[in-house]
């Protein structure tokens, strides 16, 4: 991968060391994308059960939302604004899973819009890559650039306090069916709570990054999170590595 002036001057403002992972096949041309909206959506009546997989396995976009919305499966949705469902190409080869909405995401119903969203947005944007649609690109390039981004859990813990086991095992049904819809060719999982559900693994992240694990048959590549990050910038080139090998992995797993 070559990098730009713009993208070199990104990772040194992020406080990223330079180095040159393995080239990168050249991006195509691209076209209008189809971004899934963060609408506010009317409150259906609240179901009280867990969802099931069986529940969810059958849901479309739409419905998934609805039911997200509706959970009341764990003690959550007592205090939330509202859920936080996940933004981006709803057929993005790159997925990144985070832990749970803060305050910032709990107001504006998206994930990662805080300050470690902004520089989980900063990192993405050093490899190419965002969030938001890009209206020059054609559809193949748009799912290849545009990331989708969602949590393991779906509401905001009181005063951000760590999820607990029970809440994401509710949560973890909506989740994979995310990753079933998507169909992502890489998933980032960002922070120990993500790994938690994602590969049922409570090592540290430092034991499980560097190498590519699987969650249903996808590629998954484990890093700090972005809030660890800020609070341990010494950490940021080993984030940096992460992605470099999220590149490589996705790459390999995207036909020519
Ligand atoms: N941290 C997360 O893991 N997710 C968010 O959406 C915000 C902060």
């Amino acid at each position: 991968m070559r990098w730009s002036e713009r993208q070199a001057a990104m990772l040194h403002e992020i406080g990223i060391r330079l180095w040159q992972p393995p080239q990168l096949e050249p991006g195509s041309t691209v076209s209008a994308p189809e971004a899934v909206a963060v609408e506010e959506v009317e409150r259906p009546a609240a179901i009280a059960a867990t969802p099931s997989l069986d529940e969810v396995a059958a849901l479309g976009w739409d419905e998934l939302r609805e039911a997200v919305v509706a959970c009341t499966a764990c003690g959550l949705c007592k205090g939330r604004r509202q859920t936080v469902f996940g933004v981006g190409h709803p057929r993005a080869h790159w997925m990144i899973v985070g832990e749970a909405p803060g305050e910032q995401e709990d107001i504006q119903g998206e994930p990662f819009v805080g300050k470690s969203g902004q520089l989980l947005d900063n990192m993405l944007r050093a490899i190419g890559l965002g969030r938001a649609d890009l209206p020059e690109v054609d559809a193949d390039a748009a799912a290849a650039r545009q990331v989708y981004i969602a949590n393991t859990i779906k509401c905001r813990p009181p005063g951000n306090r760590n999820p607990e086991a029970d809440e994401l095992a509710r949560c973890e049904p909506f989740l994979i069916r995310q990753v079933q819809l998507v169909q992502p060719k890489i998933i980032l999982a960002l922070g120990r709570f993500a790994v938690q559900s994602l590969l049922r693994s409570s090592e540290p992240v430092g034991r499980l990054r560097g190498r590519i694990h699987r969650y249903q048959g996808v590629p998954l590549i484990v890093s700090y999170h972005p809030a660890y990050l800020l609070r341990n910038p010494e950490d940021k080139a080993k984030a940096w590595d992460d992605l470099c090998l999220a590149v490589e992995t996705a790459a390999a797993a995207t036909p020519d």
